[in-house]
């Protein structure tokens, strides 16, 4: 045990209050003072070393979302050190961490049918409030989706362990082969974690479809061919659309093969509708595939992902921000001017220059 973690383990549980930044309501943040949890049995309190922004946090500055109630704390993706745990908890002070939001019953008829990620409890069950300098994981969420975070990545990286569940959940229903050709629309922080993904999955073919030049070049680095989205050669065994545009997703079938597979990954508003030529859905057999969220072994597959030093995902985080900067981060992120940002909650701070 280094000292650090020495220092950890003897102070006692924190209390008081912690800078916290919550949304009030689309458009509006605000950092505030409000009150460290303690944690119940079998809970984890998580002190946030890093915790990343996501497309779905965007979604609800923006515009609000269904599963993320306001006034509320933000965030979702995280890691850090356990500051204090709740009896029966398996894990001590001191320990690094890493984990996801959520966790199934594993009892439901989603959960026995192996559809987890279906599970009828798994959003209820959910953690938001990782932008704070302390997190409360749940006894169910401690239990099957908080891992133990190795010194050999950092905690920037062990963050990406939630959006990379989401990757592995549709990689595990895709049937990647070495041979397979396989086109990405979307060169989003999500686009861009499929092509690093099926890389390790086996697939040599992967071309990366996009507008935004820097971030096609990250797909390069990454091992994927590149071009344009108006100019997408030929037809793939595989196509994966992550813009979550409805237009995007009625284009997308006209790249899939005859016999082929569309996965359409980016969740597009409630009550649109797309449409696609049956003809081409029936005649060309076109398999239509569009997960949702991910279970217990996705959260593994994406585990294993990461701790892979030949998966760099260092080019997806565009920039370390304080707490502080929260409402700016978010207007960046929605003039496209980053992939994804990672708070430090533990360093307080001002707008640096
Ligand atoms: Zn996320
Ligand atoms: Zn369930």
């Amino acid at each position: 045990m280094n000292l650090e973690k020495l220092e950890e383990a003897l102070s006692t549980p924190p209390t008081g209050t912690m800078r916290a930044l919550v949304l009030e309501e689309p458009g509006r943040m605000s950092l505030q003072q409000i009150e460290i949890p303690h944690p119940g049995p079998g809970e984890v309190l998580v002190k946030v070393e890093a915790a990343t922004t996501c497309g779905t946090d965007l979604k609800a500055f923006l515009r609000g979302h269904p599963q993320i109630p306001m006034p509320g704390v933000l965030g979702h993706e995280y890691s850090g050190i356990v500051a204090a745990v709740g009896e029966g908890a398996s894990f001590a002070v001191g320990d690094p961490v890493m984990g996801v939001h959520s966790a199934p019953c594993q009892e439901c008829y989603w959960c026995q049918r192996d559809q987890e990620n279906l599970c009828e409890s798994i959003m209820s069950t959910k953690v938001l409030g990782s932008y704070a300098e302390y997190l409360l994981v749940p006894a169910r969420i401690a239990q099957l989706n908080l891992f133990p975070k190795p010194d050999s990545i950092s905690f920037e990286k062990a963050c990406l362990l939630e959006p990379l569940s989401c990757v592995a959940q549709g990689v595990e229903l895709l049937k990647v082969r070495e041979d397979s050709r396989v086109l990405v629309i979307g060169p989003g922080a999500i686009g861009l974690m499929f092509v690093g993904a099926l890389r390790l999955s086996g697939a040599r073919e992967i071309t990366l479809a996009g507008r935004n030049d820097a971030r096609l070049a990250e797909g390069k680095k990454l091992g994927a061919q590149t071009c344009k989205v108006d100019a997408i050669p030929g037809s793939y065994d595989i196509v994966i659309e992550c813009t979550g545009q409805v237009e995007v997703w009625e284009k997308s079938i006209d790249y899939v093969r005859r016999g082929g597979t569309l996965m359409l990954f980016g969740g597009c508003p409630g009550g649109t509708r797309a449409s696609f030529d049956t003809k081409k859905v029936h005649y060309d057999q076109i398999t239509i595939l569009s997960p949702f969220h991910f279970g217990t072994k996705a959260v593994r597959q994406a585990r294993e992902w990461l701790l892979n030093p030949l998966l760099d995902l260092s080019g997806i985080i565009s920039g370390e921000r304080f707490l502080e900067e929260g409402k700016q981060v978010f207007e960046d992120l929605q003039n496209g001017a980053g992939l994804k940002y990672v708070f430090k909650p533990q360093v307080p701070g001002l707008r640096r220059s």
